[in-house]
């Protein structure tokens, strides 16, 4: 696969008591089409190469939030068992159809470089329950789903717990109960009601109903220094151009109400925007650019 054509900047950062650590789960491909909605291939294709099927190269990026005592995780990626979760004849087509990476780094793998084992992981927040990103959250073991975090408390919103239980048929190809039914089983998902302030130390709650309904995207704070956990409000570092939706993006006039205001707070307080699905950088700043917003640092962290 091609390189990026960014520069990006290594840097470590500390937000409060939390080391951030971000988690590669392995790389996956989605149709570029659908990753960039109206957007010309002639444009987007400059940074994001295509392969022979017209996918593009995806991440599917967790972050670690970690610190002495307490460990958080955010988002999980596609996870493996797909046989035992999609059933024998989606399953052993699904990991072919994304080109999900099963060599490369994984949940556990990249868990282990901090020094840390599923058991480790005291919470887990679900921004939503699209298969690439809760995937992760659960596990076969002797034939039996369970929850992939022993000792994990899980959180995700209710609107969202909602939509993934009677999907509309645009999402339902996204949304699968073996993500989130062991969950429910086991009294172990914490079922959020809208925007939350501080629902674990430092860390915020904000609604996001354009991509998918009642997704949360993330706000890691310490009052000095802010993270933003974009989910897919902000895939890529590519759309963060407010027009640059996906395809799959449900409500896009909406989600380009939230980009406005989210992205105009993380350009005015020099807020990192992290991205879960970008293959060429971690996280970025921004500036205002007229009515827009455009990248000014790409960083791996
Ligand atoms: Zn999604």
């Amino acid at each position: 696969m091609t390189k990026s054509k960014f520069e990006v900047e290594k840097r470590t950062l500390k937000i409060g008591p939390y080391e951030i650590c971000p988690i590669p789960t392995g790389q996956f491909g989605l149709d570029g089409g659908a990753m960039f909605g109206t957007v010309p291939k002639v444009l987007w294709e400059k940074t994001n190469p295509t392969d022979e099927k017209n996918r593009i190269e995806m991440e599917a990026r967790a972050l670690l939030l970690k610190s002495p005592g307490c460990n958080i995780l955010i988002d999980t990626g596609n996870g493996q068992d797909f046989v035992a979760k999609y059933g024998e004849k989606l399953g052993t087509k699904f990991a072919e159809m994304y080109g999900i990476d099963q060599n490369g780094p994984s949940l556990e793998k990249s868990l282990k470089a901090h020094g840390l084992k599923f058991e480790d992981i005291n919470h887990v927040v679900l921004t939503h329950l699209h298969f690439d990103h809760a995937g992760g959250a659960t596990t076969e073991v002797g034939g039996q789903l369970v929850p992939t975090f022993p000792h994990a408390q899980y959180w995700v919103q209710k609107g969202n717990l909602e939509t993934a239980r009677k999907p509309n048929l645009r999402e339902r190809a996204s949304y699968y109960p073996a993500n989130f039914q062991p969950l429910l089983e086991k009294g172990v998902l914490n079922i959020m009601h809208g925007e939350q302030e501080n629902f674990l130390p430092g860390i915020s709650a904000i609604i996001s109903n354009g991509h998918t309904l009642n997704q949360q995207v993330i706000k890691v704070s310490d009052g000095q220094t802010t993270l933003l956990y974009c989910g897919d409000m902000v895939p890529t570092s590519t759309h963060v151009k407010i027009p640059w939706l996906m395809g799959y993006d449900l409500h896009p006039l909406t989600l380009m109400e939230e980009k406005e205001k989210n992205l105009s707070e993380a350009a005015d307080h020099s807020w990192y925007l992290f991205f879960e699905h970008d293959p060429y950088c971690d996280a970025a700043l921004i500036e205002r650019n007229g009515h827009d917003f455009a990248v000014t640092k790409r960083f791996w962290l």
